[in-house]
């Protein structure tokens, strides 16, 4: 049962150093065991999942030489110069091929896609040909070799077709499907609970018609982050509001400790009503608690039975900043897959920045173009609690710690939300 929170194995104070967050980042995924669980499941419901072993091709793509035009294919010797007329002696169409040998002065119909029979080494587009009864002219000749698609080229049989720890993508599915898988073995996904923190929160589907008492907002945090985990193909398990108070908490780690991950919010700073960080220390392990970014300095890792925890600040934007940056990669190696580098590129920025130096700033930004050129304009309202402000960005600028204010027309980094999150394994 509950322990009294004296016995509590970890103090935060407000002394603690704030870690990089490239040193978080490095922490958390290092400390992450992949899950080996594997699911066998058909290849059309693999989509978004991560493979849990390698593919081989078990046949060559393609199968055979086969035409990449429809045109005439014949042996380059017989067409030593435009104008050569050539006899047509039969066809070749994709799912009917040609049934024979070509002889000297002959040629075959052949369409996109049909295997090159015997003996043909060069296939010229229709449109450069002229058809005379049975005969063909070949106006204009392509190079020896031409538009013809080497069985294997694409893969070989033997070959990988997919390392494990791939994330099954739209072309996934298709390249898999082109060797005949038509099932595979996939990771177990994570199983993510989440719970909001906070005496203030009123859940969205509360007794219709009952306005907000004082004091109360909407608890959004537990949406924002139900919305992020199934983006990311997870499944995330909602274990409602949980208040500001040990024995609450107490009960609300015990269940969640079953899980692979637990992902809360709120209630993680030193504050009069912050219980996480002591409960935690309780019940499980605090790893570290302090990130040097803006938003979003007060973050704790650790433990609690089973599942990492990852106990976000309150603020909506430090929320999802949070999420985004330290809890996503380390779900997706969680998950069995590879976490892809953040994306960042350079552009001017349109507006002066305000920042003092100490902390990695994210703000929310636009991806515009500025007399006629890309640039990157930073939305009004930075505030931690000001969410409208990430829901009308596209992308963060990403400030290094020891910058200060930076003027309209400097090159900053920028980071846009849609990227790449999934990185490809080593094959
Ligand atoms: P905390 O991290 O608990 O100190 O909360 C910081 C700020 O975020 C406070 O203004 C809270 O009211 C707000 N907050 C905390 N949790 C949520 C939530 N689930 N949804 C919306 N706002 C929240
Ligand atoms: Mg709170």
């Amino acid at each position: 049962m509950t322990q009294p929170s004296e016995q509590s194995a970890f103090r935060p104070t407000p002394q603690d150093k704030p870690m990089p967050l490239a040193e978080a980042r490095a922490r958390i995924v290092d400390a992450i065991t992949p899950i080996t669980d594997i699911e066998q499941v058909p290849l059309p419901a693999a989509l978004h999942r991560v493979l849990a072993e390698q593919v081989t091709a078990g046949v060559d793509v393609p199968g055979a030489d086969n035409s990449s035009m429809d045109g005439y294919g014949y042996r380059a010797a017989d067409a030593e110069q435009d104008g050569a007329t050539l006899h047509v002696v039969g066809e070749s169409l994709a799912g009917h091929p040609f049934v024979g040998r070509l002889g000297a002065g002959e040629c075959v119909r052949i369409m996109t896609g049909a295997v090159v029979p015997e003996g043909v080494d060069t296939v010229v587009m229709q449109e450069n040909t002229r058809a005379e009864d049975e005969q063909v002219v070949i106006e204009k000749r392509p190079a020896p070799g031409s538009n013809i698609r080497l069985a294997g080229e694409d893969l070989k049989a033997g070959a990988t077709v997919l390392a494990a720890g791939h994330y099954l993508r739209p072309a996934d599915i298709s390249v898999l499907a082109s060797v005949g898988v038509s099932e595979v073995s996939v990771v177990r996904r994570p199983k993510v609970a989440f719970f909001s923190t906070g005496d203030e929160l009123r859940p969205i589907d509360g007794p219709a018609g009952r306005s907000l008492a004082p004091g109360e907002i909407y608890d959004s945090n537990r949406y924002g982050l139900a919305a992020l985990l199934s983006d990311l193909g997870m499944e995330g398990v909602d274990l409602g509001v949980v208040g500001d108070s040990r024995e609450a908490l107490r009960d609300a780690f015990a269940e969640a400790a079953a899980y692979d991950a637990v992902v809360t919010s709120g209630g993680v700073s030193v504050g009069a009503a912050d219980f996480v960080l002591d409960v935690l220390g309780e019940q499980g392990t605090v790893d570290f608690w302090r990130v040097a970014i803006k938003p979003g300095k007060p973050l704790a890792f650790g433990t609690v039975g089973n599942a990492r925890f990852f106990g976000l600040p309150g603020n909506p934007v430090s929320t999802a900043v949070t999420f985004i940056q330290l809890v996503r990669p380390a779900l997706v190696r969680m998950a069995g897959g590879v976490p892809a580098d953040p994306i960042r590129f350079a552009l001017p920025t349109t507006a002066d920045l305000r920042k003092n130096p100490g902390r990695e700033n994210f703000l929310r930004a636009r991806l515009v173009t500025h007399a006629g050129r890309a640039a990157v304009e930073p939305v009004d309202h930075q505030g931690s609690g000001v969410m409208r402000s990430m829901s009308r960005s596209d992308c963060f600028i990403v400030l290094p710690a020891e910058q200060s204010d930076v003027p309209a027309g400097e090159i900053v980094p920028v980071e846009p939300f849609a990227q790449t999150i999934w990185g490809q394994p080593d094959e």
